[in-house]
């Protein structure tokens, strides 16, 4: 099987849960406990938060607590400080952000205001900021977006925001973006959501990184971890695996991008553009391609690739429950339903091979020329 959804989920980095085995067979003890072997334990959950901070941020500035998975990492976020007055995002957001800000809306805890995006998967950045006012508590922008694979310029846009509402608290959703692109994250960054498992660490593990002087209250309580704000025993092997996997990531994350970033380009290239019609930015993360067969059903062109040995997207993953099959973020880019019908998101990894890209054009073209041929 050629695997080319990376986005959804990464396979594990083998070398990181061998270097973390060790604290599932040896170290397995209770790092709260009081005695040596548990306290050990501590320094090394220390050792992991360090290294994971410091590829992105400021260790003086900022600080980072271990979660369950990304989507707990934006809740926590949301939930904290959209309490008040009304709350911005944009319409690209993951439902990890998105389904906490109808809820707070429904509750009648904020008014929710929805930015909406340009062609090419970016928010749209003027009509952010033009529902940012005076009642603004807190605004969410995704860094990478997880369909169409457009960046946000984050720290531009928290500057611009706090520049109009200093009060604002500012949170993106990093979770396409960590291991994969190069940034650091400025100062008008408040807060900000990782995921391990989309960089080769396991599902259930997640971070989120806080301005150290943001007082962010506690999500789940109890015995008191990562310092009150996340009750809960860690988990060290899957956290100590993912600081392993992040290390990878990083040390050949430039090499990575400018290969992906060729190959991607090989690949949209390789399309038949009488089927398909890119819809992913040339700027964009080059670990996302998205395209759109207009006037085909994404979905059966995914079960079509799949009996080829292709295993590909046709949007999140996350969100394949909904009722309506369109996707709302091509939507949401000004596409016509006949496009949001057709799209299908191919996702890369490091491991993803020159021929695998090959034989993906392969497939992709001797499919949609099949299906479009069925279907007169
Ligand atoms: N945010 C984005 C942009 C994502 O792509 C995903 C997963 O698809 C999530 C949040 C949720 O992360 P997790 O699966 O760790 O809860």
């Amino acid at each position: 099987m050629i695997y080319m959804d990376n986005a959804a989920t990464t396979k594990p980095c083998a070398w990181a849960l061998d270097k973390a085995s060790k604290f599932v067979t040896e170290q397995f003890y209770n790092p709260s406990a009081l005695y040596e072997e548990g306290f050990a334990l501590q320094s090394e959950l220390k050792k992991a938060r360090s290294a994971l901070l410091s590829k992105v941020a400021d260790e003086n500035a900022f600080e980072l607590i271990f979660t369950s998975c990304g989507t707990e990492s934006d809740n926590h976020a949301i939930f904290s400080f959209a309490k008040r007055g009304n709350a911005v995002t944009t319409a690209g957001e993951h439902s990890a952000v998105l389904v906490p800000f109808t809820e707070l809306k429904n509750r009648g805890v904020i008014e929710s205001r929805i930015a909406p995006l340009q062609k090419d998967g970016k928010v749209d950045v003027e009509k952010l900021l033009a529902l940012v006012d005076n009642k603004t508590s807190f605004v969410s922008v995704m860094h990478v977006n997880n369909e169409m694979g457009a960046i946000n310029d984050i720290n531009e846009i928290a500057k611009r925001v706090k520049q109009k509402n200093p009060r604002v608290i500012f949170h993106s959703d990093g979770v396409q973006a960590y291991g994969k692109i190069p940034y650091r994250l400025s100062k008008d960054i408040d807060l900000y959501s990782l995921s391990a498992h989309k960089i080769g660490g396991l599902k259930g593990v997640g971070a989120l990184i806080k301005r150290k002087s943001l007082n962010l209250p506690a999500f789940i309580f109890g015995g008191g971890q990562e310092t009150g704000k996340r009750s809960g025993t860690e988990n060290v092997f899957g956290i100590k695996q993912f600081a392993y996997a992040s290390e990878k990531k990083f040390e050949t994350l430039i090499g990575d991008f400018d290969r992906l970033t060729a190959e991607r380009e090989r690949l949209a290239n390789g399309l038949d553009s009488e089927i398909y019609t890119r819809l992913s930015p040339t700027d964009g993360t080059p670990y996302i391609l998205m395209v759109s067969a207009r006037g085909l059903r994404g979905e059966i062109l995914l079960h079509m690739a799949h009996d080829k040995g292709l295993l590909i997207g046709t949007g999140s993953a996350c969100s394949s429950n909904s009722k309506t099959r369109y996707n709302k973020v091509a939507l949401a880019c000004g596409y016509d339903e006949k496009i949001a019908d057709g799209t299908v998101r191919l996702s890369f990894s490091p491991e993803t091979t020159e021929q695998e890209i090959t034989d993906a054009i392969a497939i992709m073209n001797e499919i949609g020329r099949d299906l479009k041929g069925r279907m007169g």
